[in-house]
């Protein structure tokens, strides 16, 4: 057995399965799938062992750190972090969801091109 499985990313299961699948081709394709939730990926590989670094690296994918989208810094476990809820700039200002992922208000105000402005002050007592 080469390296170990890792857990499922969907649900966490470590109860993961490889196994061959005859399709038409005749080719030997392998197949990696939870056996908990069934998250599955297809192709993983066409051995088993390329099968299962396909698994892990899905694994991994879904494991890195979220990243505010304007200053970079990563976010905790347990950390707030800021989401544009509007549905039309979700769709058509964000290019993905890592876009829409912000530590602090400064920096959503950043990226959204807020302006910071003050009000013009009146002069006092009309024009003379
Ligand atoms: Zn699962
Ligand atoms: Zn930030």
């Amino acid at each position: 057995m080469p390296s170990e499985l890792k857990p499922c990313r969907v649900c966490g299961s470590e109860s993961v399965s490889i196994f061959s699948v005859d399709d038409d081709t005749g080719s030997n394709r392998h197949d990696a799938i939870c056996d908990v939730c069934g998250h599955r990926i297809y192709f993983a590989g066409d051995s088993k062992e390329e099968a299962i670094l396909n698994w892990n690296l899905d694994s991994e994918e879904e494991d890195k750190p979220m990243v505010c989208s304007v200053c970079h810094m990563e976010l905790q476990p347990g950390d707030e972090y800021l989401r544009i809820g509007d549905n039309f700039l979700e769709v058509k200002y964000f290019d993905s969801e890592e876009e829409n992922l912000f530590c602090s208000e400064e920096c959503l105000c950043r990226s959204l091109h807020v302006i910071r402005d003050e009000v013009p002050q009146k002069a006092k007592g009309g024009m003379k």
